[in-house]
């Protein structure tokens, strides 16, 4: 490395590994995760705290808290702290990020670390200032931010910088954000609030009408995992316990992917106009750039089978899915904490 190389590392390693730390966090509405500077992804927890009624005290947090959902009693409630990627419940949302820094930290981090955080691009001023907050309370020594969609691009390899256009669609747990990105900003972009947790709820209202059975949020989401596919001809099935709402009594029933197609139709539709709407959004020149190089997709949304073949035949383009959907977002942000000179563009005011 010349001399100036090595100015710039000690420079941009203050706050790192050599006096204290730096760490990434994906807050997102299903999933946390966090990146620690030289150590990579050292926890990847869903974003549910169970917290006693009387009190607050808390009981669980990530997947142990998860396992509580739709069991929650007199004593005890379970929260997701997060809807559509911003803080809805301040209080769980502190109590759960005290508990994940604690999780990620080793001696080093005596030192309150500097930590940077993705967040949604349509952020207001108001929610900035509450995951600022939450983040300092709970012990960040200095709070970064960047446009989820930018951190996802970088981390699944797209040029951000360059000028031509690149398209990510991000489905996650509360919405799906679908993003152009060019010379390091986003250009065009669509939102909406149908990501996972809608697939879940189509799944629930399906078996409702159909089998009158009543499932939790969880079961629904095994069995999207498990038996969804947007595409014909799957045809796998499975045993599906919930409440009879006839009789009251509890029931088994054997479902079909078939019926779980029927039952996503509705909100993968949505997400498909989204995307057409993304692109009718984008300026000619950079949707000309798309045409060739296609489009990513992100988030745990990309995993249902066959998202990627049914966007191809909607829109003709090609279909890429990120190599690890779940952790582009932060992993991308570890990209940029390990050079901030570099990525500083990037970052939000
Ligand atoms: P967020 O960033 O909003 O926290 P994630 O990117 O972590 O969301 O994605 C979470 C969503 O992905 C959840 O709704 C989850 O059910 C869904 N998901 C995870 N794995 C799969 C899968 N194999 N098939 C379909 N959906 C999945
Ligand atoms: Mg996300």
């Amino acid at each position: 490395m010349d001399f100036r190389g090595m100015i710039r590392k000690l420079a941009g390693s203050e706050g790192s590994s050599l006096f204290s730390s730096s760490m990434a966090i994906d807050l997102g509405t299903a999933n946390t995760l966090v990146y620690v500077e030289g150590r990579g992804i050292v926890l990847e927890e869903p974003s549910v705290i169970a917290m006693e009624n009387d009190g607050g005290t808390v009981v669980a947090v990530g997947s142990d808290a998860k396992v509580m959902l739709g069991r929650t009693n007199r004593d005890l409630t379970v929260i997701r702290p997060l809807k559509d990627g911003v803080i809805t419940n301040a209080t769980a949302t502190l109590a759960m990020l005290r508990e994940f820094f604690a999780r990620s930290q080793t001696r080093r981090f005596s030192m309150r670390p500097r930590v940077l955080v993705c967040v949604p691009s349509g952020i207001t001023e108001v929610e900035k200032t509450a995951v600022k907050n939450s983040l300092e309370r709970a012990g960040a020594r200095e709070v970064l931010m960047v446009p989820e969609p930018l951190a996802s691009a970088l981390g699944v390899g797209l040029p951000v910088a360059g000028a031509p256009g690149n398209m990510i669609v991000d489905i996650g747990g509360g919405t799906t954000e679908i993003a152009v990105i060019s010379l390091n900003s986003i250009v065009a972009e669509n939102s909406i609030r149908v990501g996972g947790d809608e697939l879940n709820e189509s799944i629930q209202s399906y078996l409702k009408k159909r089998f009158s059975l009543l499932v939790g949020e969880r079961t629904a989401e095994s069995v999207k995992i498990t038996l969804g596919a947007v595409t014909e001809g799957n045809t796998e099935d499975m045993e599906v316990s919930g409440l009879d709402l006839i009789n009251g009594i509890p029931r088994t029933y054997r479902v079909k992917s078939q019926d779980i197609l029927e039952a996503l139709t509705t909100p993968v539709g949505q997400i498909v106009e989204a995307v057409h709407q993304a692109l009718e959004k984008t300026p000619a020149e950079l949707a000309r750039d798309i045409v060739d190089r296609g489009i990513v997709l992100s988030g745990g949304g990309a995993l249902l089978r066959g998202i990627d073949s049914l966007l191809e035949g909607e829109t003709g383009l090609p279909i890429r899915i990120a190599d690890n959907p779940l952790a582009c977002t932060v992993l991308g942000a570890g990209i940029i904490l390990g050079d901030l000179y570099r990525y500083r563009k990037l970052l939000l005011d």
